[in-house]
């Protein structure tokens, strides 16, 4: 049985003040036997005070990126081991806005996911196409080319220790979202690849869906087969919408 998963990414949002607030509102409204498990996923600077102000509390924090790189002469760059330091447990890779803003690779983003299990953290793994991709019927092989890159480098065993977010990019902070059906035939195309190589892991890795998800659509996405849960940007920040999408999370 897979336990249903939602993560907020913050995005380059946020202050001291600003998340000191949220916090504690989840911290109020977040149940301790909520039937999903929530991470919050700030800029890297406020990782640090986040973390210590959900101490004690089943939120858990994330990064938005690693570097692939372990330590050394990478000015700007925030190694894995680092934010496992500072109190992440998990860390997103490729989101679309790396990958279309800051020309991230398929391979690139493969290797900042085995950065991240080599450091102790649970790479969130983002795959998804373009609006022209999707209309031009190229979405599976978008997606399969985006998650074999991974599986060709770290092996299919490594998606035991990681969580998969299916995020169309033309959902991404429009306010369009993909119909329940849209996502659930991907995220059913992706544990059937992964199946492929092996049926167990198949069953048990997490697939999130991300793109536009709000209180209002987050039941009737929830409720598919295949989507365990939801990685959310915009609707992330504000407290009662936030804690509305857990509530809809339910095993
Ligand atoms: C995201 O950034 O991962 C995301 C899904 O954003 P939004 O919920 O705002 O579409």
């Amino acid at each position: 049985m897979r336990r249903p998963i939602v993560a907020g990414n913050w995005k380059m949002h946020g202050s001291v003040a600003e998340n000191s607030a949220l916090v504690n509102a989840l911290l109020q409204g977040y149940p301790a036997d909520s039937p999903a498990d929530c991470y919050v996923c700030p800029p890297f600077v406020y990782l640090r005070g986040v973390a210590r102000q959900l101490e004690g509390s089943a939120i858990r924090v994330g990064a938005q990126d690693a570097s692939a790189e372990t330590h050394g002469a990478y000015t700007g760059e925030v190694a894995a081991s680092m934010l496992a330091d500072v109190g992440c447990r998990a860390v997103i890779v490729g989101h679309s806005e790396r990958r279309s803003l800051f020309g991230e690779s398929d391979q690139l983003v493969a290797r900042k996911f085995m950065a991240a299990q080599a450091a102790g953290l649970t790479p969130v793994l983002c795959v998804g196409e373009q609006l022209a991709e999707r209309e031009a019927g190229q979405t599976e092989r978008v997606v399969a080319r985006q998650l074999d890159a991974v599986l060709d480098l770290a092996g299919v065993a490594a998606l035991k220790q990681a969580i998969l977010a299916y995020e169309p990019v033309w959902a991404i902070g429009t306010g369009r979202t993909a119909t329940p059906q849209q996502a659930d035939d991907v995220h059913s195309f992706i544990r059937a690849r992964i199946a492929g190589l092996d049926g167990k892991i198949a069953a048990l890795v997490p697939v999130l869906y991300g793109g536009s998800v709000k209180a209002a659509n987050a039941g009737e996405l929830f409720a598919m087969p295949n989507v365990d849960g939801g990685l959310i940007g915009g609707a992330s920040l504000k407290a009662e919408e936030f804690l509305a999408i857990l509530h809809a999370a339910r095993g």
